[in-house]
């Protein structure tokens, strides 16, 4: 599902984000990504959905050679993974729904379709009575739910979160962790780095930690590892 093989970054200021990463993910796996902060753990995201070039390297996402892809192909690899981000990203003009039909107009899905499948989604992600309110009419939580309904909406093979509990209380943090667990098991690959030491404790994933740029551990049913 995913591969890195020898995957560096090295930023326009000098800065080494990645120094050689190698790592390959499964489909179906839940991975939580873990380290102090600026050891490359958003980098390592970013790389997957070709935010980020690498300086030196392969990149495998769902058959997709990420590094090589040409920018006019980058929307159709990018329908295939979706991405929830800390700070939610949603549309503050458009309406719940409106936010996760947005992702479906893009690729020019039919109108009726996308109608139907946004209603779906938005009842898996237990917002089925909120479609019509606006993301300040919601929780951080109601609006991570509706991110999370977005990433989904068009069956990615894989969904990125890059510190998706981030910005929420720890009750709230551990409602959308079920969520995600509940996509996993429907089959999507996860890949989620986090700083929530007491989640990734309880739930037993995958852990890769990352620190200086490399991954300096790599376990089954991982734990944090960390104070923080
Ligand atoms: P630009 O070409 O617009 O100056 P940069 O590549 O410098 O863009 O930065 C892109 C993004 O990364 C920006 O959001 C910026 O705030 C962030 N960024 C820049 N430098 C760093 C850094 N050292 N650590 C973390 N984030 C950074
Ligand atoms: P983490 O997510 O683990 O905090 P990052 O991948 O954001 O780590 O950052 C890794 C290193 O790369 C840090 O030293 C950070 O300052 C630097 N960095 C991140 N983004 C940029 C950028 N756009 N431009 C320059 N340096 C960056």
């Amino acid at each position: 599902m995913i591969e890195m093989h020898d995957v560096w970054k090295i930023y326009p200021n000098g800065v080494s984000a990645l120094n050689g990463i190698n790592v390959k993910i499964d489909r179906g796996e839940f991975v939580y990504v873990v380290g102090p902060s600026g050891a490359g753990k958003s980098t390592f995201i970013k790389l997957m959905y070709r935010e980020v070039k690498p300086t030196k390297g392969t990149i495998f996402v769902n058959g997709f050679n990420v590094e090589r892809l040409k920018e006019r192909k980058i929307p159709l690899m990018r329908r295939q993974i979706g991405v929830v981000f800390q700070d939610f990203k949603l549309l503050p003009q458009l309406t719940a729904a409106e936010n996760v039909a947005f992702a479906m107009e893009v690729i020019e899905a039919p109108r009726r379709k996308i109608k139907q499948r946004v209603k779906e989604v938005m009842e898996l992600v237990g917002l089925g009575d909120k479609l019509n309110q606006f993301p300040n009419q919601l929780s951080g939580g109601e609006q991570q739910r509706v991110a999370v309904a977005r990433a989904l909406v068009n069956h990615p093979a894989v969904i990125i979160a890059d510190e998706p509990t981030g910005n929420l209380d720890p009750e709230t943090s551990w409602d959308i962790m079920q969520l995600f667990s509940k996509i996993n098991d429907q089959g999507t690959t996860i890949v989620m780095a986090t700083h929530n030491k007491e989640i990734v404790n309880t739930m037993k994933r995958r852990v890769i930690a990352v620190e200086g740029g490399k991954i300096v551990r790599d376990e089954r049913q991982g734990a944090y590892g960390y104070e923080d």
